[in-house]
């Protein structure tokens, strides 16, 4: 791509109008209707049972988890919740879904009219509209063989609950896009409602794009991106489409609504099929389930389980702890990180703690492929070894040393430093004695110092280090070596 920020930047009489839903699998022990396990994945129809495989005759009965957790996901997204909400049958055949119908929420859904907050480049927020987020099930997945031309189906995914998010179309950029895609994911992660896994389709999000000449009042024609499974792709292929549409416009032909898919290889949009009929899915109330009633006492339970959402925790971190926002916003994408940091900051007063955090905590992990929770320097094993530097007793050459060891073995920092010897050489009299005989060994190299070498200062700081194993202050050597070879 060019130097441009945006593709619209090429083309200021445009705007582009988008619109997201997002699938989030929520992470219930069981099925939405059957009590069947919520797994899928591993050995093919191993989870299912004649609710989920839409046996004849049988009868669906809810999770109160599923609704326990849209219910969060509407109070953590601001929306005003459903007090009757209602199921209904959504009928298409594909051979995945042997009921021939899919139980959703299209009438009545139990969360509407919420909105997110998102921060855009210059750390401004904006408020972007959710229209509802409804309850739902999954389907099967088919399998299609390499081998021959056989298909299979596998129906442990089906039955498994979704919530569905659906925004108002307030985005109008593919940086606003990945901005809101990854808010939501945020929150559900927050919720512990949802694994958050892209790859394995846990939270699959669909782009519907259009675009129009700026001060137009009537929507351009839309087209809608599926299946894209990562925030960088889904942000290349907004970019992507954008463009296509405005220059169809520009060349006077116009856009034609359709489905389209990401080719990340060639990094272009491709059509998976024409959608210019609007499908008739003689949706109706389901005469299986019952309304679902919510009423306060319900809702204020579930207003106690909600933690401090990522925005909140946000604008804490950069007042209260006094990060920057690229430190914070690093920090709110991963909250065990964060509480991580949160522990060794109310040990030790250090503002060095978020470095060591960035820096050396997340670099050994992303070395050795280890999480958080196997990472033998704990909060209060980092805490101490911030506040050995801070005390001067070591130096902060040493101190990645020490760090190392925790890391390897789990040992307490101030017994490291001690068996091994590593406080910092701060004393006059220890030092100067060292520094004195540097310099007498090194007439050669004094002289060009003298003579105006200047680079030459920091041949003498290493010799004195490589001396002290490290381990003197390097302030102090600084000052000594100045008096020493100005005389
Ligand atoms: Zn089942």
């Amino acid at each position: 791509m060019s130097e441009l920020r945006t593709v619209l930047e090429k083309y200021p009489d445009y705007e582009a109008v988008i619109g997201m839903e997002v699938h989030v699998q929520l992470t219930t022990k069981s099925k939405i209707f059957c009590l069947c396990k919520n797994e899928s994945g591993g050995q093919p129809n191993k989870n299912i049972c004649n609710i989920c495989c839409g046996y004849p005759g049988v009868l669906p009965l809810l999770n109160k988890q599923v609704v326990n957790y849209a219910m969060m996901a509407g109070l953590a997204t601001n929306c005003s919740l459903t007090r009757r909400s209602q199921f209904d049958r959504k009928h298409y055949f594909y051979p995945d879904l042997p009921k021939a119908y899919q139980i959703t929420q299209q009438y009545n859904p139990i969360c509407k009219e919420g909105h997110i907050t998102i921060r855009l480049e210059d750390n401004s927020t904006k408020k972007i509209k959710i229209n509802r987020i409804h309850m739902e099930e999954d389907a099967g997945k088919s399998i299609h063989s390499s081998y021959g031309d056989a298909s299979y189906v596998d129906l442990n995914r089906a039955g498994t609950p979704l919530l569905e998010i659906v925004s108002e179309p307030d985005l109008s950029s593919s940086f606003e896009v990945r901005a809101y895609l990854k808010e939501l994911h945020r929150i559900v992660r927050y919720l512990q409602i949802c694994t958050g896994n892209m790859e394995e389709g846990a939270f699959r999000a669909d782009t519907n794009i259009s675009v129009r000449k700026k001060g137009d009042r009537e929507l351009g024609t839309k087209c809608e991106l599926k299946n894209i499974n990562s925030f960088k792709f889904i942000a290349d292929a907004t970019e992507y489409e954008i463009a296509r549409q405005i220059e169809l416009l520009k060349k006077g032909e116009r856009v034609v609504s359709q489905t389209r898919l990401w080719d990340s290889k060639k990094k272009e949009t491709v059509i998976m099929r024409n959608k210019e009929e609007v499908a008739d899915y003689r949706f109706f109330p389901d005469p299986d389930l019952p309304v679902i009633e919510i009423n306060d006492e319900w809702i204020e339970r579930m207003k106690k389980v909600i933690p401090e959402l990522p925005q909140k925790k946000f604008v804490r971190l950069c007042i209260q702890k006094g990060l920057t926002p690229a430190e914070a916003e690093i920090l709110i994408d991963d909250p065990e990180l964060a509480q991580y940091f949160e522990r060794v900051s109310e040990l030790t007063p250090s503002k060095s703690v978020i470095n060591w955090v960035l820096r050396d905590i997340m670099g050994y992990l992303k070395e050795h492929k280890i999480g958080l929770i196997e990472c033998l320097v704990t909060p209060e094993k980092l805490a101490k070894l911030v506040d050995l530097v801070e005390q001067g007793k070591i130096n902060s050459k040493v101190a990645k040393e020490v760090f190392l060891l925790v890391a390897q073995k789990g040992e307490d920092p101030e017994e490291i430093v001690v068996q091994k010897g590593l406080e910092q050489i701060d004393s006059v009299e220890l030092l100067e004695p060292i520094i004195k005989e540097i310099v007498s060994a090194h007439p050669n190299q004094v002289e060009q110092f003298k003579a105006g070498k200047d680079r030459l200062f920091g041949f003498f700081v290493g010799k004195v280090m490589q001396q002290t194993k490290g381990r003197a202050n390097p302030n102090l050597i600084q000052k000594l070596l100045k008096e020493y070879l100005r005389k």
